[in-house]
């Protein structure tokens, strides 16, 4: 059986730790590759083989950097439907779905050659007498991305062009549930014209993490995950002196309220709830309804829901598998206990038949009706295809409920009121909002994260964000002789 392995200065390699991890198709519930789990000593050498590349690469022009990202772009582009065939063999998220994730990825690759503008420093003349003072953005060095496995594509490309582009080298650990399109990435980027080294791919589960973030040649630290890990990797990070920026989970709330066009909300609700069987970190999982609509929303979303179907990916179903049989099993357990709790089963997603190979992970999309906030569903991130209905009376208990989660990443206000949607907005309390939208995730220029349990560090990805993270700030202040210069004086220096 195929062994997946690291790529390490420009090779594939299985390296010297002997551990390994299955890689399953969701779709069939066969185990198609192993993996190989790096151990402390294959990370080192993946480290060191940056440290020795990021010397070379913080020096090459930033027309020569940029001119290799365009590169990768194109190749990333002509093979984008094999890289979205890859994530569905192995994470099972149907293949349009694959291919829109490929795209978010791409925009990242395209932000990335255009970096020059957000890489300019300033500039003042004369700040005192015949002195100038200049700022900098230089590389950090070499950087760890640490990614999930449910955008095995998108979010390492969240990073990567960006710390490449900003002159920095890349250890990249992927998700081991996941790892063959991160290996294809790597490979490109060498194929466009990346000296070896500057990007690397370690496989591996929590020794491979931990190696990473102990390592004293890593000088910082991005990464996506479940909540108690982001919140363990920024601890840990920090008090090996690292920058860290540690992206977590997510219960993201979408609010109707009353005056909202209510087909419109069923649609983003069903794309939202369900698209990638709820495992995505902005999906929506509980939907607020702002009475009297609640009657109306449930009966709209779940005559759609009677419309979806469910199977393998490559047959052009709406929705996939879910991960692995353990997960699966996790989120059935979800739909028990939300029924023992006294939720309302809506649409039972047990009582699925999917189009697809019966030892496929399989669970359909299910809707719960008159869900309360202490019900396990609700505070309970739990990342498949489980939609949640609260129902309140008001704008302010809304607001109130969605604020009370120690979540922060994603939230929607459906609407059709802009003074109501401003002022949630205003008063909501997470990182990215949409209006009438219902997955907000913000285009490569802006910055993607969220706030409170969502995001534990102080920068978001890509955009601005990502440079100032990828990146650290020099200021230069200089005389040039002039025959006027000299003298002794011990004072503090000031303008004059
Ligand atoms: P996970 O936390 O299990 O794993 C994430 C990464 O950490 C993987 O590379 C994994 O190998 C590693 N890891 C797992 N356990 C570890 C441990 N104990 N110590 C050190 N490293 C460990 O997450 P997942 O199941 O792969 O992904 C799903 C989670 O990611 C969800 O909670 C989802 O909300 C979150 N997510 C968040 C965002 C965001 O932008 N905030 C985006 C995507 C996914």
């Amino acid at each position: 059986m195929t062994v997946l392995g690291h790529y390490v200065d420009g090779k594939r390699t299985t390296g010297d730790s002997e551990r390994r991890g299955d890689v399953f198709d969701p779709a069939t519930g066969r185990r198609t590759a192993r993996v190989a789990l790096a151990g402390t000593a294959d990370v080192a050498g993946a480290v060191q083989a940056a440290e020795r590349a990021a010397r070379g690469w913080r020096d090459a022009s930033l027309a020569r950097r940029t001119a290799v990202l365009f590169a990768v772009r194109e190749l990333v582009h002509a093979r984008r439907d094999r890289l979205a065939e890859a994530i569905t063999a192995e994470h099972g998220k149907v293949l349009a779905d694959a291919a829109g994730e490929v795209q978010r990825g791409l925009e990242v690759i395209e932000y990335a050659c255009g970096i020059a503008p957000a890489l300019r420093g300033g500039f003042s003349e004369n700040v005192s007498t015949e002195v100038d003072s200049y700022s900098l953005r230089q590389p950090l060095g070499v950087v760890a991305v640490i990614s999930p496995f449910n955008f095995p594509v998108m979010v390492p490309l969240w990073f990567v062009p960006v710390a490449i582009a900003c002159g920095n080298a890349v250890v990249l650990k992927p998700s081991e549930k996941d790892p063959s399109a991160a290996l294809l990435l790597a490979e490109w980027f060498t194929e466009a014209g990346l000296p070896d080294g500057v990007f690397n791919v370690v496989n591996g589960d929590k020794e491979a993490v931990d190696a990473l973030l102990d390592h004293p040649g890593v000088r910082a630290v991005s990464f996506v995950g479940s909540t108690p890990v982001a919140r363990y990797v920024h601890q840990r990070g920090a008090l090996a002196g690292k920058r860290v920026q540690a992206l977590g989970g997510a219960k993201n709330h979408m609010v109707v309220l009353p005056d909202a066009d209510l087909d419109l909300a069923a649609d983003a609700a069903v794309n939202a709830g369900f698209g990638s069987a709820g495992e995505r970190c902005m999906a929506i999982s509980a939907l607020v309804a702002v009475e009297p609509v609640a009657d109306a929303l449930v009966a709209r979303i779940a005559a759609r829901m009677g419309r979806l179907r469910t199977g393998d990916g490559r047959r052009g179903c709406d929705m996939g598998p879910l991960v692995t049989a353990a997960h699966a099993e996790r989120v059935r357990s979800y739909v028990e206990s939300g029924i023992a709790a006294g939720a309302v089963p809506v649409v039972d997603g047990r009582d699925v038949t999917p189009d697809g190979d019966p030892g496929g992970f399989w669970l359909g999309p299910t809707l719960f009706d008159h869900v309360t906030p202490e019900m396990s569903i609700y505070t309970d991130e739990i990342f498949g295809p489980v939609l949640s209905v609260l129902r309140v009376d008001s704008y302010d208990e809304a607001v109130e409920l969605v604020n009370a989660s120690p979540y922060g990443n994603g939230t929607a206000i459906f609407t059709n009121d802009g003074g109501a949607a401003r002022r949630y907005q205003h008063e909501v309390e997470a990182g990215m909002v949409g209006i009438n939208v219902p997955i907000p995730v913000p285009m490569a220029y802006y910055s993607f994260g969220g706030w409170k349990a969502s995001l534990f560090g102080d920068l978001h990805a890509h955009g601005a964000d990502g440079v100032a993270f990828f990146t650290r700030g020099k200021v230069v202040t200089s005389r040039w002789l002039d025959p006027r210069h000299g003298g002794v004086n011990l004072g503090f220096p000031t303008q004059t």
